[in-house]
């Protein structure tokens, strides 16, 4: 994808487009949002990931809600906590410009150059998440916009990234392949598609909805196809002739 978008829209929206095109279309054109104890407990470690402060640890530099964008996918928003890794430390001097990252070379060179710092540091966007270590695409595409977003400001090549589990405290190492890329662009491109259209998608029920928080709103038994409707209402009466509430 080439173009630059002139409307920038949430980052996180990507995430719940790729998980359910319908649960983005509640959250960001119907406004809704149901906060379960997983969400809230999702929500209090990010807020702790976005706490404005740069850790410094040996050769790795920590910074926490960093605002990105890409005017190529179209996307702004916060990025957790991305690590800066020190690739080298030799042949490049401090940079004196202040809040302005430098890149030395081309788009493959090891890193960029901090401000008022020595060396070569390779940006590793990590992003947190609640719960047990498992492998949703809708994360991957969400730290893989997050990584486009950073190069595009930066100016690097960014090769890969981290999902952070809460529960098992692990780090998922991410790579961001040619296929993930593809997948983020055309997700970009999707979510510029139905935010023009403006009309949330219809329900399609699948495993995921005993997991989505926004689960009563939806009520994708009853809201999907005509097919599904049907076997929905024929279950809903043989349940309530049984004396199922
Ligand atoms: S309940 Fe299912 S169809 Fe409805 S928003 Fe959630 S995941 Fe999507």
């Amino acid at each position: 994808m080439r173009h630059v978008c002139r409307d920038l829209l949430p980052l996180s929206a990507i995430e719940h487009l790729v998980y359910c095109e319908r649960q983005w279309g509640l959250i960001h054109l119907e406004g809704v949002w149901t906060e379960n104890r997983l969400t809230a407990e999702g929500r209090r470690m990010h807020e702790r990931a976005h706490d404005p402060q740069t850790e410094v640890r040996g050769d790795v530099r920590t910074a926490r809600g960093l605002r990105i964008r890409s005017l190529r996918l179209g996307l702004v928003g916060k990025a957790d906590v991305v690590e800066f890794h020190r690739t080298s430390d030799r042949g490049h001097e401090p940079s004196p410009h202040s809040g302005r990252l430098r890149v030395p070379g081309s788009p493959e060179s090891l890193g960029v150059e901090l401000p008022g710092v020595a060396g070569l540091w390779l940006p590793f966007p990590v992003e947190y998440k609640r719960g047990r270590r498992r492998h949703e695409e809708a994360y991957k595409v969400q730290l893989c916009a997050q990584a486009i977003c950073l190069e595009e400001m930066l100016g690097a090549a960014i090769p890969r990234g981290a999902l952070f589990y809460g529960k098992s405290k692990r780090h998922m190492e991410i790579e961001f392949d040619d296929t993930l890329r593809v997948k983020t662009e055309q997700a970009a491109v999707r979510l510029h598609r139905l935010t023009t259209e403006g009309k949330t998608p219809p329900a399609v029920f699948s495993k995921k909805c005993e997991r989505c928080s926004l689960l009563d709103h939806c009520m994708p038994r009853a809201t999907g196809s005509a097919q599904s409707v049907r076997a929905y209402l024929a279950q809903a009466i043989k349940d309530s002739g049984r004396g199922i509430p």
